[in-house]
């Protein structure tokens, strides 16, 4: 049994309102790969690059107990490549480039080892290859966790729709959430897009924690206030790789489990973003991560009397 990943992989070139990084590994399924694979092995990756991308950074993935053998290489092709700008308060940002190279004609093939797939995350990419990936498994994962940005709600919204009615939970941010369901309330945006098909939503606003709904509940878990924020890039992915290797590694989709994940998904962000692109996510130990951990607890940690 095994948890599948699917998303880009990628060059990133970032630049925020304290520093720019040249062309940095980065990519939606990199970084859930990077942050999962500290919950449970193996990760099952899908994903395609060019012969440009460095076979050192695939070494150190595989080393990490993330199997490759999904991910295609095209060794004529030019890896997915996306520049963004952060603004001063570094939670919102312009996209400057997208080159999809590689991922244009992507067609994802699902090896045999990975039918046995339990928990399937699918990463960022255009809503029509992630739903290949889905047909392509024989049997229904316990759980579909999707992930989606703006950019497919403005060029593939019916795939993305499509999609969205096929998966138990979407991931998304809260100008995401805004444009999918047209609602500025995100309590009512929530509500409309859970009738569009999945049972749990996620939604994550940055540094102001995230929600998760299901049916009439909902669940908040702050982020975790920090000195310094770097590079805010990936951070939506970390947590995702921490929130679905949680499940994977218990096994347990009830909501009170869930909400757990959310914390886990919430403290892997939390390193995401201390250095430009993965680097602070290949440094980290599970001391690190317990260390975290008990900072959130204390964070959130209080009584009150009802007088
Ligand atoms: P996040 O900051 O969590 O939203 O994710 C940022 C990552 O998403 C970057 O590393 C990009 O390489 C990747 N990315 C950006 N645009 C796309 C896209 N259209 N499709 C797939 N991945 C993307």
């Amino acid at each position: 049994m095994s948890l599948v990943v699917v998303g880009s992989m990628a060059f990133d070139a970032i630049e925020t309102p304290f520093g720019k990084s040249d062309k940095i590994i980065g990519g939606a399924g990199t970084y859930i790969a990077w942050s999962a694979s500290n919950f449970c092995k193996p990760i099952k990756q899908i994903s395609v690059v060019g012969g440009d991308f460095p076979q050192e950074q695939l070494d150190a993935l595989t080393a990490r107990g993330v199997d490759l053998e999904g991910v295609q290489i095209k060794k004529d092709e030019k890896t997915f490549f996306w520049s963004g700008r952060y603004h001063m308060d570094m939670n919102t940002r312009d996209t400057l480039v997208t080159e999809l190279n590689v991922l244009e004609n992507f067609q994802p093939i699902v090896p045999d080892s990975y039918q046995d797939c339990e928990f399937l995350m699918l990463g960022n990419l255009h809503p029509a290859v992630q739903k290949s990936v889905i047909q392509q498994l024989k049997n229904r994962p316990k759980l579909i966790a999707m992930d989606t940005m703006n950019f497919w709600m403005e060029i593939a919204m019916d795939d993305l729709k499509d999609l969205i009615s096929m998966v138990d939970l979407l991931m998304v941010n809260d100008s995401e959430a805004r444009e999918l369901s047209g609602e500025y309330s995100l309590v009512k945006a929530a509500k409309k897009i859970m009738v569009m098909g999945p049972e749990y939503l996620v939604i994550k606003k940055g540094e102001h924690g995230a929600l998760l709904f299901h049916k009439q509940h909902v669940f908040f878990a702050p982020a975790l206030p920090l000195e310094e924020v770097f590079d805010p890039t990936g951070a939506g992915d970390t947590f995702a790789g921490g929130f679905i290797g949680h499940l994977a590694k218990t096994k347990d989709i009830s909501f009170e489990n869930m909400k757990t994940a959310i914390i886990m998904g919430s403290a892997m962000a939390s390193f995401c973003v201390e250095k430009f692109g993965t680097q602070r996510l290949t440094e980290i130990t599970k001391a690190d991560i317990d260390a975290r951990l008990e900072e959130f607890v204390q964070l959130v940690n209080f009584g009150i009397a009802l007088v």
